[in-house]
């Protein structure tokens, strides 16, 4: 018989580093365009997935040493090789009791080619000059799954203030996925805003290109609870992850990187590290929104996984202006 508990150990049995799963009817009054009851009329649960970026992986940011690990077996490597392997076996298991299985890794390029997919008011909204719905009772395609909320519904963490989701096993260092399912599967709890994130504003003061504003937030209500985030600037972030803060940036600037960089948005310094899987680019590594508070949580005993020393070993480097 299937059960949440089985899909749960093939998941990890696959390498999922944490599961949870939720009922549907906590999408109830969610915006049309970002209802992901929409993406499969009937179905019932959402299976979601956390992959961990190693700590490693920003180790070489860190230090000021080695920069593409992050992107490459990081963003890359669990975006387009790890999830698409792990999300085909757990729908398959799905398959083989009887249940469709709509998979759904990080890698979906559901939003704007011009890079509006980032910004919520636009992927929110029907935008005419994108797509047409093909009847007026359905949204037009494609439905906007906010993977946030998909894995927050599905009791897998919290919503952090930096708008990054936190898990209990590794706070903001992960990569997420979900399988929708007809089947109906015993639910988690959600996992109550504030459990991990306590306002502490680390993320704010680390983020080098101000991205994460301190008084501007977004507020929604989702599965009984209300949820607050930083309203990103996503265009700051787009050029800030990609270094474009040179004290936090030690590779060569050009000219056209520069006109990249005034322009935004997240193909700035591409060049700098091998194209991988169109991902080469997370120079910054983050260094607000996963390592400032993946330290403060960790720093908290928050965190499942532990480790023997901590992260942060010296002050953090920086180029002369
Ligand atoms: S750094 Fe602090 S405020 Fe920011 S998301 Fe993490 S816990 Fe929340
Ligand atoms: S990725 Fe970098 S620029 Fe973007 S919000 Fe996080 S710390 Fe700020």
């Amino acid at each position: 018989m299937l059960t949440s508990e089985l899909i749960k150990k093939e998941a990890k049995a696959q390498g999922a580093d944490a599961v949870g799963i939720g009922s549907l009817d906590r999408y109830e009054g969610a915006p049309r365009q970002m209802d992901i009851r929409q993406m499969m009329p009937g179905a019932k649960s959402i299976v979601a997935m956390a992959f961990r970026h190693y700590r490693g992986l920003f180790r070489g940011i860190e230090e000021g040493t080695f920069f593409t690990a992050y992107s490459a077996m990081g963003y890359a490597g669990i975006n387009y090789i790890y999830q698409p392997l792990v999300l085909w076996h757990v729908g398959k298991l799905l398959e083989d009791h009887g249940h469709d299985a709509l998979p759904v890794p990080n890698n979906f390029p559901w939003g704007n080619s011009d890079g509006s997919g980032r910004d919520p008011e636009k992927t929110a909204k029907y935008n005419p000059a994108r797509s047409n719905p093909v009847s007026p009772d359905k949204p037009a395609p494609d439905v906007f799954p906010h993977m946030r909320i998909a894995a927050y519904v599905a009791g897998l963490g919290e919503i952090g203030y930096s708008k990054m989701f936190l898990t209990p096993q590794f706070g903001p260092r992960q990569r997420l996925a979900f399988i929708l399912t007809t089947a109906e599967l015993e639910p988690d709890p959600v996992i109550k805003p504030g459990t991990l994130c306590d306002k502490c504003m680390d993320c704010v003061k680390a983020c080098t290109f101000g991205a994460i504003p301190k008084h501007k937030t977004v507020k929604v209500h989702v599965a009984g609870e209300d949820i607050e985030w930083a309203d990103i600037d996503m265009k700051r972030c787009g050029t800030g992850f990609c270094g474009g803060n040179s004290q936090h940036n030690p590779f060569a600037v050009t000219d056209h990187d520069k006109a990249e960089f005034a322009e935004d948005v997240g193909r700035a310094q591409r060049h700098k590290l091998e194209p991988v899987y169109m991902y080469s680019r997370a120079l910054e590594g983050a260094s607000g929104c996963v390592r400032a508070c993946m330290i403060h949580l960790e720093e908290q005993g928050k965190l499942e996984n532990k480790f023997e020393s901590k992260f942060r070993k010296k002050k953090p480097w920086k180029m002369p202006r």
